[in-house]
């Protein structure tokens, strides 16, 4: 393994739910939850999955943890194929793998006060031993995410939301991992203790060179705090660049509808919108052609019946799905802002 490969590799990641009915509980239809997904994450690099309720994205971030097998893909952790490893070796990657879920109310046990909730994980994993070690560690991991140490004596109901997170991240953070996935991890929460715990990871990615996973149903979110951007949609990724070149140089409609929706710092500043109208169609059963020309203005015939392919375009590692691309009269949708 070359030491400079990615930390996580995903390659052709598809998730196909079964539907049962009928008298005999046969398969009747599939959800297509995720529908050949491919990216990778460097080491210290955030990686925001960005789409639309119902995309597929927190899927991919189950996915990757496998809490479910694949329907097909490949999944690697720093250069080591994890998505068909056997359950006794896949613990210790686990190790290496965390989660924040987006309810640190619900992702907490109420009835464990934080020492055990911390002590929980450093035990299973069995990072520290001996009950002074334990301490010092969870002593350790409330300074790393700014919370007093006396607190490790309260109850999770005893915490405002954005502290729970904190606790969530510390949970995460115990183990040693390299790469947390944050699914949601700042969505339930007001914007200013957004911005505190967003700052928060970012913090700790650099003093710890974390790889982050940061799936969102909102752009405006990750502006701040991603290296890049994939934006999924009906369970497949249409765009996937740098923050820099997704917000100012956007190639898919799909993400200028997204970028429409984040507010503009300026309200006397113009910019392009684009709203979406009608809902998601259904995974089970996703439009031909181009899944996105049912919602899409600039739809023509040929996206009603071939798939466009991510191609590369603009700077480096710009990668978009979509027919305008191939136009001779268009370079790059208008911009966002
Ligand atoms: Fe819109 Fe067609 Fe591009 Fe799909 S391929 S995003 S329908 S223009």
């Amino acid at each position: 393994m070359i030491k400079n490969s990615p930390l996580l590799e995903v390659n052709a990641l598809k998730k196909h739910f079964p539907i049962h009915g009928g008298l005999l509980g046969q398969t009747t239809a599939k959800v297509y939850a995720v529908d050949g997904v491919t990216f990778s994450i460097d080491r210290g690099e955030t990686l925001s999955l960005v789409g639309e309720s119902g995309c597929g994205k927190s899927t991919v971030g189950r996915a990757i943890l496998r809490l479910f097998d694949l329907t097909d893909g490949e999944v690697y952790l720093d250069g080591e194929r994890i998505d068909n490893m056997r359950a006794s070796r896949l613990r210790s990657m686990r190790q290496r793998m965390q989660v924040v879920f987006q309810d640190p109310f619900s992702s907490l046990n109420p009835r464990m006060k934080v020492r055990d909730i911390l002590a929980e994980p450093l035990r299973n994993f069995g990072v520290v031993k001996g009950h002074k070690a334990l301490t010092a560690r969870i002593e350790d991991l409330m300074d790393t995410v700014r919370l007093p140490r006396d607190a490790i004596n309260r109850f999770p109901h005893e915490f405002s939301g954005g502290q729970r997170q904190r606790i969530g991240i510390a949970r995460a953070l115990a183990p040693g991992a390299d790469l947390i996935i944050c699914d949601e991890a700042v969505s339930a929460l007001d914007v200013s203790v957004k911005a505190q715990i967003i700052n928060l990871l970012g913090d700790l990615q650099q003093e710890l060179g974390l790889a982050l996973l940061f799936i969102s149903h909102d752009l405006a979110t990750v502006e701040h705090l991603t290296h890049r951007v994939a934006v999924m949609y009906l369970g497949k990724i249409v765009e996937l660049a740098d923050r820099r070149s997704l917000f100012s140089a956007t190639r898919h409609p799909y993400t200028l509808a997204l970028l429409s929706a984040v507010p503009v710092p300026d309200p006397t500043a113009k910019r392009q919108r684009m709203i979406l109208t009608g809902d998601v169609p259904s995974p089970i059963n996703p439009p031909s052609g181009c899944r996105f020309h049912t919602r899409c203005p600039f739809a023509f015939d040929r996206c009603r019946v071939e798939e466009p392919v991510l191609r590369p375009g603009g700077a480096e590692g710009h990668l978009a799905a979509c027919h305008l691309d191939e136009l001779p009269t268009r370079k790059v949708l208008p911009a966002a802002a």
